[in-house]
């Protein structure tokens, strides 16, 4: 038989996006929050970079779920299926349904292997890796280990993707191993990105540029892996500015797979119509639903012009809870919702005629560098080298979720906790 359960919050998905909602209501005194999470483990999915890269095990990124879900929080251990935003309900893959005054919806982004012929069927064998799942970041660092020459590729897809710097990290890890082993030189290293640049900030590109020229890696701008023959062990590259095809042979094979809204959500109510990959539609300044004042989105889910990433998620957060759950009861008198601001410190964008703040479309590649990024620029210079053997193995030493991951050694008063992951 069916259940009904009334809850104040509703949140969906208990990863970073859901999990921080929930324990920042908590803190504001929210008692009656549902967090509907079907998985019995969290994952801390940045350190799977450093599990492809022989820096860390896959176990220490997995933390029993139970343990991060805030005291005074009911866990419904089940599968969201549906929302009805219309009337306020939830409806759970077990046929029960939540009713809601609030909704935070943060189920994460679906990964399509399929979306490229081929790679479906040849990860996670021969070769072809991907660190965007918990199961086959240790065979990324199992198929790194093997390779003593030949040939390796490393593919983002076009499209928006969490951690856009992921793709090209493992690159960087992979490079800097065989260098030590003394093979990179027989190793012909291809990274392939469907972007015109390696990052969107020039000053931070040109930093990246000399990272991957210092390793010898052959940068493929505007190219795309469009076919994988795993049995021969065969990318196909679609350079995009000439629309030819390259077939090349590989002994490894690190493929990002595109990715997109979960498929229950692409063809809902909540869907953005101006997102082709059916991300849920917010006001991208007060992450409110476009449609219905009650539902809230963030995190990979959300079509926002931010990167999708933890550290969004940070700043996103904390915009979610003063905006609507915290202060729903008095909604009505309240002022305007409060405005995320999306920009880095350094840029000090001016309210338009009509109070709002905007992101400029090119936010990342017209904003100002400013000291603290100057900091952090010479740091990455200076590190980068040597970055996956030495720095990156020291971040790896601390455990994520039991206290502040440090991404730099930039003392925290400089930096003002910035450069750091929590
Ligand atoms: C390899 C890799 C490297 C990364 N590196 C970095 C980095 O260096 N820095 C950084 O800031 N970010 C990084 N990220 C990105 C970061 O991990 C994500 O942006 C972040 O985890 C997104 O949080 P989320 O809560 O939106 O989604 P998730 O953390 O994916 O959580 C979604 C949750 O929703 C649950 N769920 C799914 N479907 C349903 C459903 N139907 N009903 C209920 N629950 C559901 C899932 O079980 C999951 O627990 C990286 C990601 C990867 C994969």
């Amino acid at each position: 038989m069916t259940a009904v359960r009334h809850h104040q919050v509703v949140i969906v998905g208990g990863g970073t996006a859901g999990i921080s909602v929930a324990a920042r209501l908590r803190r504001q005194g929210v008692t009656d929050i549902a967090l509907v999470e079907p998985s019995e483990y969290h994952y801390y999915q940045p350190l799977w970079t450093l599990v492809g890269g022989g820096l860390a095990k896959a176990g220490e990124t997995a933390r029993p779920q139970g343990k991060l879900i805030p005291k005074g929080v009911t866990w419904t251990r089940d599968r969201a299926a549906g929302v009805d935003p219309d009337n306020r309900i939830v409806t759970l893959a077990s046929g029960d349904t939540l009713a809601y005054d609030q909704l935070v919806m943060a189920p994460g982004l679906q990964l399509d292997f399929e979306g490229v012929p081929g790679l479906a069927e040849s990860v996670g064998r021969n070769g072809v890796s991907s660190n965007y799942r918990y199961d086959l970041a240790p065979r990324t660092w199992e198929f790194i280990r093997k390779v003593r020459g030949g040939t390796a590729i490393f593919t983002m897809p076009a499209g928006p993707i969490k951690c856009g710097g992921a793709p090209q990290k493992i690159a960087y890890l992979a490079a800097d191993w065989w260098r030590r082993q003394g093979v990179l030189d027989g190793v012909r290293v291809i990274l392939v990105l469907p972007t015109a640049t390696i990052f969107s900030q020039p000053d931070w590109a040109r930093v990246l540029e000399g990272v991957a020229a210092g390793y010898g890696i052959e940068v493929r701008y505007e190219s795309q892996l469009v076919e994988v023959d795993g049995d021969s062990r065969r990318a196909v590259i679609l350079d995009s500015k000439s629309g030819t095809k390259e077939s090349i042979d590989y002994d490894l094979l690190h493929a990002v797979p595109p990715q997109s809204a979960p498929a229950w959500l692409k063809d809902s109510a909540l869907a953005d119509p101006a997102s082709p990959f059916g991300y849920l539609a917010v006001d991208q300044y007060s992450l409110q639903s476009t449609r219905w004042p009650d539902v809230f989105a963030l995190g990979d889910v959300a079509n926002l012009p931010t990167s999708k990433t933890g550290a969004a998620i940070r700043k996103q957060a904390p915009m979610v809870v003063a905006n609507n759950i915290s202060r729903a009861p008095e909604r009505a008198a309240a002022g305007p919702l409060r405005r995320l601001h999306l920009l880095p410190t350094g840029h000090r964008p001016q309210p338009d005629a009509a109070g709002r703040v905007r992101l400029p479309a090119q936010a990342d590649a017209q904003l100002p560098v400013d000291r603290h990024d100057e900091a952090a620029l010479r740091h990455v210079a200076a590190q980068a080298p040597r970055a996956s053997g030495d720095v990156l193995a020291r971040h790896a030493a601390r455990p994520p979720l039991t206290g502040p991951a440090r991404l730099c050694r930039i003392p925290r008063r400089s930096c003002r906790g910035r450069h750091h992951l929590r």
